[in-house]
């Protein structure tokens, strides 16, 4: 049975001295033990979430690592820089892909790269408003997954615990989400390219989460669909009320699965 992740990207909000307090108000609010709770706040503010949610079964993720360990980066973070601060990284999300030009193949790296360092990776993948306006949604995030895994050991992968976030480029930040029956659909897609790319049977126990303007008002129409194993916030993860809600109903999915799984 795959796990229920609700993961929260803060993007480019808090600050090292008010991130540990609304990770804490989040943490108390969202206790619900059949799900996996991630909160990934700015580089900065690492430190200062991790110290707030000691005792607390959150795990903390960066936002972003580079694909080489050390070197002349100016500006840049690598994955070992974040052992004991963070256990999970996003990679590849569309703001990155957009405002940093990453590439597929550099995504890719990053994601060994973060593999190795003992990173759980979120791998981010979503077709334009266009893409899917002209049918090409399937082969758009095809073409991301075989761009940023072929060449990956699936073993490998399969053991830092990939998860692939379906984020549809025109619903981040949006307001305006995916349906639920698509976004299941590109989750079941998803899980055939990754089949196809020699993952063979791991590929239907990778878990694939939704993301784009999900609240706690859309959530469970996502959680409905048994192939969605959660979600990646944007905006509403700043917001305690609504990671209240979406982690409640997350913990209600979690707990029917497992019923109907054994
Ligand atoms: C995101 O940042 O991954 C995201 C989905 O943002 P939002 O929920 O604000 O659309």
């Amino acid at each position: 049975m795959r796990p229920i992740v609700i993961a929260a990207n803060w993007k480019m909000n808090t600050t090292p001295a008010d991130a540990g307090e609304l990770a804490r108000v989040i943490a108390a609010r969202t206790r619900e033990s059949e799900v996996i709770r991630v909160i990934c706040p700015p580089f900065v503010c690492l430190a200062a979430v991790r110290d707030a949610l000691a005792g607390e079964d959150v795990a903390v993720g960066a936002q972003n690592v580079h694909q080489e360990a050390a070197g002349a980066y100016t500006g840049e973070i690598s994955a070992p820089m974040l052992e004991g601060l963070a256990t999970w990284v996003i990679l590849g999300h569309s703001e990155r892909r957009r405002d940093a030009h990453e590439t597929d193949d550099v995504i890719g790296h990053r994601v060994r790269r973060a593999a190795a360092a003992g990173l759980r990776p979120i791998l981010c993948v979503g077709e334009l408003l266009e893409d899917r306006d002209a049918g090409r949604a399937d082969a758009v995030v095809a073409g991301q997954l075989e761009g940023a895994l072929a060449g990956s050991d699936p073993a490998e992968l399969a053991a830092a615990g990939l998860v692939i976030a379906y984020e549809p480029v025109w619903a981040i930040g949006t307001g305006r989400n995916a349906r639920g029956a698509d976004a299941a659909q590109m989750a079941e897609a998803i899980r055939a390219t990754l089949a196809s790319l020699g993952w063979g049977t791991a590929a239907s126990e990778v878990p694939v989460l939704y993301g784009g303007s999900v609240t706690s008002a859309n959530i469970g129409e996502f959680l409905a669909e048994p192939s969605i194993d959660g979600a990646l916030v944007g905006g509403a993860s700043l917001k305690p009320d609504e990671m209240a809600g979406i982690v409640a109903r997350a913990g209600l999915t979690a707990g029917a699965r497992r019923a109907t799984a054994v």
